[in-house]
């Protein structure tokens, strides 16, 4: 692959051709903040945390899905950079618990963050879903990065369980017909789990011992709930 020269932030950098401008970026130190952003996934430039400043471009352009090009000059951490990403950390910070996303939180730390920016935000609330022996869905932790479906989807499982559901403010993950997690085509792989950036997808005994559940409360809750379900397949109670 042959290389392409471009200047970053002032730097003059070699990069192979059709890599995109993190990556590029990356290579020569130089951090771009990504929320929606994950190695194995495919990159979709849905939280536009990644944006930078392109000369002769007129709008700011997300580094996570843009390739290099020759000759190209770029800012990273322009005034105009700056403030948007500042503007999504607050957007963000004023409907979403970000309580469990310590990179978000140091994010907000790095772009002084205004936390009443948005004082009249209604809040996202959603009742956490507790529907599976495996993992609890918190959808109020949720940023909708996308990660958990596309790793459900065609970037890892191929199980496809979670989609997108809802419109405008209503939007979040969801799974068809609104079902119990056990009711789709889960395998239960953790893999969302895994790839989630917010605390939304947690293990379940890590969330009944935040709940303040002992392990031993929670072996007694596990086993009652599997005779619970034996009796049911058996035709019990
Ligand atoms: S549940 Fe987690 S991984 Fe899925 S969209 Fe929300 S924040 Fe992203």
């Amino acid at each position: 692959m042959s290389n392409v020269t471009l200047t970053i932030d002032g730097k003059l950098i070699a990069a192979p051709d059709g890599v995109t401008i993190l990556k590029a970026a990356a290579t020569a130190g130089i951090d771009i903040p990504t929320i929606c952003y994950h190695e194995a996934c495919t990159a979709n430039a849905l939280c536009r945390l990644c944006v930078v400043e392109i000369e002769k471009q007129r709008l700011l352009q997300p580094a996570c899905v843009v390739p290099v090009r020759e000759g190209m000059v770029v800012q990273t951490r322009s005034a105009r950079v700056e403030r948007s990403r500042r503007t999504i950390l607050e957007m963000l910070d004023s409907a979403v618990d970000l309580a469990d996303a310590p990179e978000i939180q140091a994010q907000m730390a790095e772009y002084s963050v205004d936390h009443d920016r948005f004082p009249d935000a209604e809040r996202r609330e959603p009742p956490v879903i507790d529907d599976n022996p495996m993992y609890v869905r918190d959808y109020a932790k949720c940023v909708l990065c996308w990660r958990c479906v596309q790793v459900c989807a065609e970037d890892a499982q191929y199980t496809f369980a979670l989609s997108f559901d809802g419109r405008g403010f209503e939007t979040q993950i969801g799974v068809f017909f609104d079902q119990p997690m056990p009711e789709t085509s889960c395998v239960f792989c953790g893999q969302c789990v895994g790839v989630c950036p917010t605390g939304a997808l947690k293990p379940r005994r890590e969330w009944l011992l935040e709940q303040g559940k002992t392990p031993e409360e929670i072996m007694e809750l596990t086993r009652s709930e599997r005779r619970g379900k034996k009796r049911k397949k058996g035709g019990g109670d």
